[in-house]
């Protein structure tokens, strides 16, 4: 094994004068007067169809950056078997080949195409200079260095040996047949992670990236061509999200879906498996991550500043179209009015603005389709009797879908603002009396469905522990005394269970276990 250093990708500052700066500023002019022509890649050969459709900038629909076509039921076919020719060679090449091509990737990400998948994050998926950098430069770097490593360390245990005329080993070897990849617009380098972390281990991939992160996807696929991955190991194949998932679940073939989105979405892919079950030639392993509930949880010994600055960011960073973002917050009544006026005061100096002005916050959410939805979640607390609308509501999709962050209370802990999820900068607080620590403990495990992310806040030692106890099954990535976003590839593992996925990890090795079949062969002399 290559010993590789394993230190995250440093975030840049981009501050006026700086090279990164003009390289990027660069980099967004040129991908606004542009609308790039983005083929189906299939083994290599580009294809076209005439179901075209077109990436426009959320923050300024009129624009297109991209134009793409879907791909049909033939060439889906036609991928599949693309896939599992390249296979035949690729499970030949040994790990260390591999490894090289993922270290240049993440040597290309942070040099030669940083401004370039910068600038693609921020104008197709709405995101300011910095969640571009901490997503598309930072995390995607990190994705395919640490799964090198994790690659090897994998491939570096053996079972033991005790009698001299046996020998036990474990042979790593990809699933047998290929694996479906279907990730969402929120971060480039999920899209990165879900079709590549596979690669490394053996697999071939169907890789279907979201339309509205196409662009960026698309460069991400190319960069990893460039770094020197086969021709047909990862297809690049936009589609129609039924017409795939159907070309999927149909083949016998199929050996597992990668999957970031929606819970009906994945369950849907889900019931398709099960209703196949009697097609595929091994069992496919089914992998999701699909969004939260995610909770901040004050306690009366809270440090009430650092509350206020990791719950704006928690909830209003990109908008809330984190799955880890905070969307229900759960204050004492001792400290609700220092917290509410820290709020309220710190969303009135955010600057909701195109994501081009690069002191913007927070731009506008991702299309017309999540504008209306979090409109309605917004409507209805304006109308309900029990939710105060304390700060923000304000929208406006004229020119982008602009829903500016939204504060809201509500006296019944279980309406829908604090049960569904609402993807976007709606966040609700409800007030609890200092004396029923137990019993809200209780309600923020019990009142949703999901347990992706959740953060709770004290100085007191004895309620830390408790709560820790309590929540312990509330989510996948717990935080102490910090927000429920931000989990750093290699250092917070992350994934949720109950319905916020199969809480496999992504950014640590337990992931890769899931792009393996082992073969353990013993040797008997
Ligand atoms: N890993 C990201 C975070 O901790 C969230 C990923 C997601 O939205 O799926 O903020």
């Amino acid at each position: 094994a290559q010993p590789i250093n394993l230190v995250n990708e440093p975030i840049l500052g981009y501050l006026k004068g700086s090279s990164e700066r003009s390289l990027l500023e660069d980099a967004l002019q040129h991908r606004q007067s542009t609308c790039e022509e983005i083929p189906i890649v299939i083994a290599g050969k580009e294809y076209w169809t005439d179901d075209v459709h077109y990436q426009t900038m959320p923050s300024n629909h009129q624009k297109k950056i991209a134009k793409f076509c879907y791909a049909t039921p033939e060439l889906l076919q036609k991928s599949i078997s693309a896939s599992l020719e390249a296979r035949k060679s690729w499970e030949k090449v040994p790990l260390n080949k591999k490894v090289d091509i993922f270290l240049k990737a993440g040597d290309l990400v942070s040099t030669k195409y940083r401004s370039q998948l910068n600038a693609s994050t921020m104008l197709g998926q709405g995101k300011t200079v910095f969640q571009a950098e901490i997503d598309a430069a930072c995390e995607l770097a990190d994705f395919l260095r640490f799964n090198a490593d994790f690659a090897q360390r994998l491939y570096d245990y053996q079972p033991v040996n005790v009698d001299p005329s046996i020998r036990n080993s474990v042979r790593h070897r990809g699933l047998e047949g290929f694996i479906a990849a279907v990730s969402p617009f929120n971060f480039t380098a999920i899209g990165g992670n879900l079709a590549y972390a596979p690669a490394i281990m053996g697999n071939v991939v169907l890789w279907k990236p979201s339309d509205t992160a196409m662009l960026s996807n698309y460069i991400v696929f190319r960069l990893m061509e460039e770094s020197g991955i086969p021709s047909g190991v990862v297809n690049f194949v936009p589609a129609e999200g039924p017409t795939f998932g159907r070309a999927i679940t149909t083949s016998p073939h199929l050996s597992a879906i990668n999957f970031t989105g929606s819970v009906p979405t994945f369950h849907w892919l889900w019931m398709q498996v099960g209703q196949n079950v009697d097609r595929f030639r091994n069992l496919p392993r089914l992998v999701g991550e699909c969004g939260g509930k995610n909770y901040h949880f004050v306690h009366s010994s809270a440090n009430v500043e650092h509350v206020v600055n990791s719950t704006l960011r928690g909830a209003f960073e990109y908008s809330g179209q984190k799955c880890s973002a905070c969307s229900r917050l759960y204050v004492p009544s001792s400290l609700w009015k220092q917290i509410k006026e820290g709020l309220v005061e710190g969303m009135k100096q955010m600057k909701i603005g195109p994501v081009t002005d690069f002191d913007t916050f927070t731009s506008s959410v991702i299309d017309e389709r999540a504008y209306n939805r979090i409109a309605s979640y917004i409507k209805h607390a304006e109308q309900a009797p029990h939710i105060e609308v304390i700060a923000g509501g304000h929208r406006d999709k004229s020119v982008g879908y602009f829903i500016h962050p939204t504060l809201l209370e509500t006296k019944d802990p279980r309406d829908r603002v604090m049960v569904e999820e609402i993807f976007g900068p709606v966040l609700t607080a409800f007030v609890y009396d200092d004396n029923a620590v137990d019993e809200t403990l209780e309600l923020v495990d019990s009142s949703t469905s999901f347990a992706l992310t959740g953060a709770v806040f004290a100085e007191d030692r004895e309620f830390l522990a408790q709560a820790a106890e309590r929540l312990k099954m509330s989510a996948g990535n717990f935080y102490i005394n910090d927000k429920s976003t931000g989990a750093v590839v290699g250092q917070q593992p992350f994934g949720g269970g109950r319905l916020s996925g199969t809480n496999d990890k992504a950014g640590s090795p337990h992931y890769l276990l899931r792009w393996t079949s082992p073969q353990a062969i013993k040797q008997s002399f």
